[in-house]
């Protein structure tokens, strides 16, 4: 779980939210807590993520956060979360599953990383 505390929902695409609030209330689940939405350059890399990650605003052509991590162990809840955004977003262009959460991002051209991708990771 990693929260940075230098910037606010402020700096988050709110289309985020409201697609995550869209899809617990589809799979019939409370609205799962977010465990990272926006973070700054610094807090970015002491958490080990990538320097071009759409999490940081700076490197968005929107200036604002384009990637959220729900918190996520279920097999079950995963594989329908999942589901819902492959189905209904096509604005969504990548996710990322690992043993901890559900990353998923707008995969905006500008940050040069590729589009339309599915990773699985073991964190
Ligand atoms: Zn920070
Ligand atoms: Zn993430």
């Amino acid at each position: 779980m990693y929260y940075c505390r230098h910037l606010t929902y402020a700096d988050l695409d709110r289309e985020l939210l409201i697609i995550h609030e869209q899809v617990c209330k589809k799979l019939g689940i409370p609205v799962l807590g977010i465990s990272s939405g926006a973070r700054c350059p610094q807090c970015n890399k002491t958490v080990g993520g990538t320097e071009h990650s759409a999490h940081v605003p700076q490197n968005n052509a929107s200036k604002l956060a384009e990637a959220i991590d729900v918190p996520m162990s279920d097999s079950n809840i995963k594989f329908r979360y999942a589901r819902e955004l492959f189905k209904n977003y096509d604005n969504i262009h990548r996710i990322e599953i690992t043993n901890k959460h559900l990353h998923f991002d707008k995969g905006v051209k500008e940050d040069g990383f590729p589009q339309d991708v599915l990773v699985i990771k073991w964190i």
